[in-house]
């Protein structure tokens, strides 16, 4: 396993808006399913396949891949 390490720390939900909660979800979803089409970890902040430790992190990073994850992705989807 990954970067899911929040999964596994149990936010007090409530102390956090659901916005959050649901992006920091659609993420780390996008970030595994990025691995299930052989993408590697990103040295990018900005690249969604960019490793978290933290949520402060995870807020950080953006949802979407960097251009060159992109035509990765873009690439195996095509080969699927
Ligand atoms: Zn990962
Ligand atoms: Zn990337």
């Amino acid at each position: 396993m990954s970067a899911g390490a929040w999964r596994y720390s149990r936010p007090r939900v409530g102390a956090e808006s659901t916005d959050r909660l649901r992006r920091r979800a659609a993420t780390e979803a996008i970030h595994e399913l990025g691995h299930t089409f052989g993408l590697r970890h990103c040295s990018r902040p900005s690249c969604v396949m960019w490793f978290s430790n933290t949520l402060a992190e995870t807020d950080r990073k953006d949802v979407s891949p960097c251009a060159e994850h992109a035509r990765e992705l873009a690439r195996a989807l095509d080969a699927g």
